[in-house]
């Protein structure tokens, strides 16, 4: 099938590199020229696990085509994906604009044979229409087209085997006619696929990124109680999750919830919520519960290791979790900059995103290995669950530290161990 994918980062590229691989000629539409020589090449502008190799050999056999020109791609399209951008706006609602872009490029460019365009940009119930009428009032008369809302459930860090193998597919459509072809593209992913009116499938995401974040938000209330009554959170989060109801993963205690998707996506939907004037909803109380878990996380360190000034901080991990080098919304960055305001001197490292972190933050030193930032330390800070920062020799780090403070926001190094080498160790909840 010949498809087009509007959109290059995370979720696009993905998807037009696997697709690519299933033996599709994919197109893949972006805006930005210097990048798209660079993917020509088999370069990516941000770093996935294997998504690389994927490109590059898919760019090899021909299938996989990086384009600057909606016309070069477009009309040849049979189905057509949207994977733009839907950011926050300062009020919490979700700026539409690159959807709408790309929906109005998209129906200048429609050829006269059917196309099933389909929208994966996370967007409120009632969007997909919109780019309906969007495509409609731009298309040529003759063009022939329908929408499809299919939400995207890929994680940063394992895009590429999420997109393969995502655990359902969700198709929100109208059509039987476009439901037969998205039907029939998807089959090739072999993983059970769910048919739904469009706006089910775009609330669908909504309602799962809601619930995943209010997951996070529920076990750091859980984390504070257990500070408080000498609980110790690991136990709790066990006893609780072999109650088949409720499940062992996906909890995660910490510096709350962060990164490109969870926090923007709750505060639409608590604006979605807010103009459908539902009063009271939970999404509102999670976006802000969230967002004071930074400050309350920097009261607890200032409360356990005292005053950051002049304080030489080694930061371990800068990206918003491991496997991935995105810094959207980052926790470990939101920590960073509060402790500048209180005059600590930061020197950082992480295996990935170093790059992107010295786009945003001054004024902090960057490390070339996670030893380098422990040294002469006064206290060490793991602000991402990357594996490797558990895996460091602790004994040697605290020769090099010249405190013996440790937080371990991610809970993932052995506590009693750790305060055994003589460390002042503070976790979450333990
Ligand atoms: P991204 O910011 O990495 O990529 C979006 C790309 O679209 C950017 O490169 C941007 O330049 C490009 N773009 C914007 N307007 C364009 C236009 N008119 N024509 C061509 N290209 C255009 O975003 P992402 O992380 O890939 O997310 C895309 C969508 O998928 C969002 O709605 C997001 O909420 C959703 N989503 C993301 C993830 C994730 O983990 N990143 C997971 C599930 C769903």
């Amino acid at each position: 099938m010949n498809i087009a994918v509007v959109g290059a980062g995370y979720v696009g590229l993905t998807l037009a590199a696997v697709l690519a691989d299933f033996g599709h000629k994919v197109w893949v539409v972006r805006k930005d020229k210097e990048k798209n020589e660079g993917l020509k090449k088999g370069k990516i502008h941000f770093f996935e696990p294997d998504l690389e190799d994927l490109v590059k050999k898919n760019l090899k056999t021909g299938r996989l085509i990086p384009t600057t020109e909606y016309s070069q791609a477009i009309p040849f399209s049979q189905v057509i994906f949207i994977a733009v951008g839907t950011p926050s706006l300062s009020s919490g609602a979700v700026d539409l604009s690159q959807v709408f872009e790309a929906a109005k490029e998209i129906g200048k460019n429609l050829s006269l044979e059917y196309t099933v365009v389909v929208n994966k940009s996370t967007c409120p119930p009632g969007t997909t229409r919109k780019v309906a009428r969007i495509i409609e009032k731009f298309k040529p008369k003759k063009a022939n087209f329908d929408v499809v809302f299919c939400p995207e459930f890929l994680r940063e860090g394992s895009a590429v085997e999420n997109t393969k193998r995502p655990d359902r597919v969700v198709i929100g459509v109208e059509s039987p006619k476009a439901a037969k072809i998205i039907k029939e593209l998807h089959k090739q992913f072999k993983v059970p696929i769910l048919l739904t009116k469009i706006e089910s499938a775009e609330l669908i995401k909504y309602a799962a990124n809601s619930y995943l974040a209010l997951r996070i938000v529920f076990a750091n209330q859980i984390a504070d109680l257990c500070e408080k009554s000498g609980a110790d959170i690991e136990e709790v989060i066990k006893g609780m999750g072999t109650d088949k109801r409720i499940g062992l993963h996906y909890w995660y205690p910490g510096m709350g919830y962060g990164g490109s998707c969870f926090p923007k996506d709750v505060a639409a939907i608590a604006d979605f919520a807010k103009k459908k004037k539902i009063t009271g909803s939970i999404f509102a109380v999670v976006d802000k519960l969230n967002k004071k878990r930074i400050s309350q996380i920097i009261k607890k360190l200032e409360s356990n290791f005292g005053s950051f000034v002049n304080k030489k901080v080694g930061v371990l991990g800068l990206a918003c979790k491991q496997g991935t080098d995105d810094i959207r919304e980052s926790p470990a960055i939101k920590i960073i900059e509060l402790l500048k305001k209180k005059r600590a001197k930061i020197i950082a490292y992480d295996p990935m995103a170093v790059e992107n972190a010295k786009k945003v933050l001054s004024g902090v030193t960057f490390a070339k290995n996670s030893y380098e930032v422990t040294k002469d330390a006064d206290c060490l800070l793991i602000l991402t669950d990357w594996p490797e920062f558990g895996r460091l020799d602790y004994a040697k780090i605290k020769k090099l530290m010249r405190g013996n403070f440790v937080f371990d926001s991610r809970n993932i190094l052995a506590k009693e161990k750790i305060k055994k080498l003589g460390y002042n160790y503070l976790g979450v909840g333990r």
